[in-house]
């Protein structure tokens, strides 16, 4: 749903300009020296890219989701450790208050996520613990008008940046799956918080994560999510399901980017006489890439404008976000083809992208895990 057209125009308008003169130059920058310049994450901030998706009454632009996929589309035109700042702050790290926090937690949190102030970040995964995320095994046991939470987070996104933790941790050791998590809003500056060293990953220079462990950390009762224990996997389960939204429109805005580049690279590189966009292997590829990227951004805004409608989008946000990730990764495939050896040289974009979209088939839900909740969708409606 478009709220008004106008407004949002003028908002991608603003972003791509940004996008195109501001982010596109410093990419291979943030690249190099794995940082994203701190003028940059101030001109972010006062932009309120960072409040995205914050409601309106709590200081953010409060999109829709409609509004959103489109605007993701437009960051993912350029390297995604920016997207992957403010990403945390608009999804993973704010949505498990927006959706299901306590007013109090609204109030004190909120503002502080849309201006940026505070990075939020998102701590399901653990050591022993990914794909198979019910099985938490972190603790948090209540003592007195407190928690204490012990356990280690894997992986976690912004987490060296973060000021607050969502973090899943099991309140009832006897109940083994998923009614047994609850979600609880930590701050970073606790005693007993840690952070392990940062991951050296193979792409998305720029964005981090790490470790984050919990040993015998004290957090005030008021600090789990909605005030009520058990609910902490659904209410995951819901910040994820927006998530693969959002990952679905970057991996589209990415296609369209990389497909920018090899059509560029094509026109202007010649052999046999002719520029090679002519050779008609090349322009499979080139048809191919676009062919499937409309495909991909007809699913996602199919399927946000069905979640805005209010209606369930379980099936319809894993079949964008299996389609999607795996299609960028084909789209960064070929434009490295049709770069030639160009595209194995770090000197063009194409070869960082090519390790940049990697990612976007694992996290938030690996493709496998996305065909099982499909699959699963499909024979409970069938029953
Ligand atoms: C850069 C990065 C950022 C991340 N950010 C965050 C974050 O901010 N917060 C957070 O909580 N987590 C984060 N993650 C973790 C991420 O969500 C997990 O890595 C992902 O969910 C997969 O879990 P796993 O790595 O334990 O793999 P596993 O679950 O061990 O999976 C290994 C393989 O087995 C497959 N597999 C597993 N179960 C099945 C099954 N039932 N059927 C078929 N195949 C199966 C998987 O698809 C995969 O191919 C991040 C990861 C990375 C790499």
């Amino acid at each position: 749903m478009i709220r008004d057209p106008e407004t949002l125009n003028q908002l991608i308008d603003t972003l791509s300009r940004y996008v195109r003169d501001r982010l596109v130059p410093v990419e291979a920058q943030v690249a190099e020296e794995d940082a994203i310049p701190d003028a940059v994450v101030e001109e972010m901030r006062e932009m309120g890219l960072f409040g995205l998706t914050i409601p309106e009454e709590y200081g953010g632009l409060g999109l829709t989701m409609e509004e959103e996929v489109l605007v993701a589309m437009e960051l993912g035109k350029t390297s995604p450790a920016f997207r992957s700042l403010i990403g945390t702050n608009n999804g993973i790290g704010s949505a498990g208050i927006v959706f299901d926090g306590t007013e109090e937690q609204k109030q004190k949190y909120l503002p502080k996520y849309a201006s940026g102030e505070l990075i939020g970040s998102f701590c399901l995964t653990e050591p022993d613990v990914g794909s198979d995320s019910a099985s938490v095994k972190t603790t948090a046991v209540r003592d007195g008008d407190d928690y204490i939470i012990n356990g280690t987070k894997r992986f976690i996104t912004n987490a060296p940046r973060a000021g607050t933790f969502t973090v899943m941790a099991r309140t009832d050791s006897s109940v083994k799956g998923a009614k047994g998590v609850s979600a609880f809003i930590v701050e970073a500056g606790l005693d007993g918080i840690s952070l392990g060293a940062k991951d050296k990953k193979m792409g998305q220079a720029g964005s981090h994560t790490c470790d984050v462990i919990f040993d015998n950390v004290r957090v005030p009762a008021d600090s789990l999510i909605g005030g009520v224990e058990g609910k902490g996997f659904y209410t995951a389960m819901k910040v994820l399901d927006r998530g693969r939204l959002h990952i679905s429109a970057v991996s589209v805005g990415v296609a369209e980017r990389l497909i920018d580049d090899a059509l560029q690279f094509s026109m202007d590189r010649t052999q046999f006489g002719q520029p090679i966009c002519e050779h008609q292997l090349i322009q499979a590829m080139l048809a191919d890439s676009k062919a499937e990227t409309f495909a991909g951004k007809s699913m996602v805004m199919e399927a946000a404008r069905k979640r805005d409608r209010g209606e369930p989008v379980s099936t319809e946000a894993a079949c964008s976000k299996l389609f999607c990730t795996e299609m960028v990764g084909r789209v960064a495939d070929r434009a490295v083809q049709i770069h030639g050896g160009a595209g194995y040289i770090s000197e063009y974009a194409v070869e960082r992208f090519y390790r940049d979209v990697r990612l976007f088939r694992l996290y938030e839900g690996t493709s496998q895990i996305q065909q099982i909740v499909i699959a699963r969708n499909m024979v409970k409606e069938k029953q």
